[in-house]
């Protein structure tokens, strides 16, 4: 310490005899830089890779750089909570500290884990577990998107699948804390952490008074308000057995989110089968329910995403059906069916 004091004074003598005039250079240069920050143009949209995917936002009214930020910043920050993997810096997520106590003990989260878990653990009832934040033992034996993917043997896949009940998933809201009641138990809330990181940003839009926008979260959409006074945005709906790009529809939408669960997001194929990320729980396969792709548009971007991984899995005819039944008026769902036709459902019929 008593080094570290003496080298510091040092340097400080060293430069005493220009400081006035260096100080003043630097200050001087400082004020451009801020001068120049803020004389930025601002940008038309910003990417960045979060939460598994590319993020990309796109501020038509009232953005600014530093909004910018503020919105990634939210990103990175949901990431820190809900991601399933080891973070860029090394630290470990919230919901990864929960794993590595499953069967040890309860674990204090914050409160938006406790939100967006509940809400997953709702979802997991109303679709009798086709919806499953608790899918983890089974995204690890397949490692879907990773370099590694390959098909598991039958005994990893049965060993996985006793470890992937939904209701050994104990949420304790009033202590804040998270128990997985057995070891070797995992949560993974990649169907449904980006639908909740599109509402936050939506949130912090209608804050800063941004009434045009549009959110990508790797092909979760938020259309935040309108185009023009007069026109809808148009969001295409991407023809899964066409390159990126190809669309089999166009939606209008206004304050609206379109979140779609597809083959084509990840998959691997070995001896000519495809196999994708969307994974049954009760058979421990990828879902195999007639369908190329489910997009469900919404006001809620949580429900919409938890929704479109569910109706993959569910197929068409429970899917409809539980989309029948749903609370909540104004959620329609778009089924690409293995030929690329397609069918619609929707909570109530959609309004001409
Ligand atoms: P999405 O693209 O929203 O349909 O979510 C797919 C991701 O959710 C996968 O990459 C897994 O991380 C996770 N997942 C896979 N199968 C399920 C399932 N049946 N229920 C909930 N999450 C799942
Ligand atoms: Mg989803």
């Amino acid at each position: 310490m008593k080094n570290r004091q003496s080298i510091s004074s040092g340097a400080a003598r060293n430069h005493h005899a220009g400081c006035g005039t260096r100080c003043s250079v630097f200050l001087a240069l400082l004020g451009l830089l801020v001068a120049l920050a803020a004389c930025a143009p601002v940008e038309e949209s910003r990417s960045t890779f979060a939460l598994g995917t590319v993020c990309t936002v796109s501020l038509f009214e009232n953005g600014t750089n530093d909004l910018y930020t503020a919105l990634f910043d939210r990103l990175a920050a949901i990431e820190t909570v809900m991601s399933a993997n080891e973070l860029a810096d090394g630290r470990i997520s919230e919901l990864s500290r929960v794993n590595q106590n499953a069967g040890i003990r309860p674990v204090a989260v914050s409160g938006e884990l406790i939100t967006v878990l509940s809400r997953a653990l709702f979802f997991a009832e109303i679709t009798g577990g086709a919806f499953n934040p608790a899918v983890g033992p089974l995204v690890a034996v397949w490692n879907i998107g990773a370099e590694n993917a390959r098909l598991p043997e039958e005994h990893e896949i049965a060993a996985a699948l006793a470890l992937v009940n939904h209701r050994d998933v104990v949420v304790d809201a009033a202590n804040q804390t998270v128990y997985l009641k057995r070891e070797g138990m995992r949560l993974d809330l990649g169907g449904i952490a980006k639908g909740y990181a599109a509402d936050e940003l939506v949130t912090i839009l209608k804050e800063a008074d941004v009434r045009r926008a549009v959110i990508d979260l790797g092909g979760n959409i938020y259309a935040h308000g309108s185009k023009t006074p007069t026109q809808k945005w148009r969001i295409g709906i991407q023809n899964p057995l066409s390159p990126r790009g190809e669309y089999l529809a166009v939606e209008e939408a206004a304050d609206k989110t379109l979140v779609t669960s597809g083959v084509y997001e990840r998959f691997f194929e070995e001896n000519g089968i495809c196999y994708h990320h969307i994974l049954d729980p009760k058979t421990g396969y990828p879902a195999d329910s007639g369908l190329l792709s489910v997009t469900v548009i919404a006001e809620n971007s949580l429900d919409a995403d938890a929704l479109s991984t569910a109706l993959f899995v569910l197929g068409y005819e429970q899917g409809s059906s539980l989309l029948s039944r749903f609370p909540g008026p104004g959620i329609e769902a778009v089924f690409v069916f293995s030929d690329a036709t397609v069918k619609r459902a929707s909570t109530v019929p959609a309004e001409q």
